[in-house]
């Protein structure tokens, strides 16, 4: 198991790794944002990243959120939703997450719209694209960029901010590159659409493996797991894809 002062003294490289690559693509460390990827970990070690100054976790089971933000709600912080979301699923996420960076297709943004309307609000969200092309991830097909953008800025209650996606996992750097350059394309044709209420400001990409090259290509916020909380006792594929459930 972590320890506490393992959590934070990972928080430190972390932060560090961020710092090192704004330097040397010659950004300002302010504009990323760190998202603490929180799947599998505990309310107990949530709150001791919490504690050491964070503010932003991300959720991608329905369940765990509803739990975390129960057992974390005296501790002042965001959630968003990361993972992929079943429509049957969208009432307990809209109670809990303040953004849902994993809009990745038309139905999704339908009930959600419809569901805000139903409670008279609206709800930040980030469009998900996969720039991978690998079959067990989510995302809608970076070739329906625009139809996809301009089709969701029409349902009321969204309002898009930006962004998301999950690189290649490859060791091989220029590969991955490639995803989140596909990301920053796309930022730029929807930017160009200039759709009313639609901003582009939050480019979601980067993590633990590959937050420097992404943070090169311009990510605004990097998602982070392993390298804070270390290792998960459950393999990925349990949270991108239901057809490979691993329990
Ligand atoms: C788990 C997860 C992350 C973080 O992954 P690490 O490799 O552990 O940093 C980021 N984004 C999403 C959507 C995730 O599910």
């Amino acid at each position: 198991m972590i320890t506490r002062e393992e959590i934070i003294e990972n928080l430190k490289t972390v932060h560090d790794r961020i710092e090192a690559a704004c330097k040397k693509s010659g950004r300002n460390p302010g504009e990323i944002r760190l998202l603490l990827a929180t799947k599998t970990v505990s309310a107990c070690n949530i709150r001791v990243a919490l504690s050491a100054g964070e503010s932003l976790i991300g959720e991608n089971k329905v369940q765990e959120l509803k739990q975390k933000s129960d057992d974390l709600k005296d501790i002042d912080h965001e959630t968003h939703f990361i993972g992929h979301l079943q429509t049957n699923k969208i009432k307990d996420v809209l109670r809990y997450a303040t953004c849902i960076q994993s809009v990745d297709r038309i139905e999704l943004a339908e009930k959600l719209d419809h569901r805000l309307a139903f409670e008279g609000r609206s709800m930040d969200v980030l469009l998900q694209f996969n720039t991978s092309h690998e079959e067990s991830k989510f995302g809608m097909d970076p070739t329906n960029a625009i139809a996809f953008a301009t089709q969701v800025a029409a349902f009321k209650h969204l309002r898009i901010l930006g962004l998301m996606t999950i690189g290649l996992f490859s060791a091989e750097t220029e590969k991955v590159r490639k995803c989140f350059r596909v990301l920053k394309e796309i930022q730029q044709q929807i930017t160009g659409l200039e759709l009313p209420d639609v901003k582009m400001d939050i480019l979601s990409m980067g993590m633990s493996g590959d937050l420097e090259t992404a943070i090169e290509e311009g990510s605004t916020m990097v998602r982070v797991g392993t390298a804070i909380f270390g290792k998960r006792k459950y393999p990925d594929s349990y949270y991108w894809n239901e057809q490979q459930k691993v329990v």
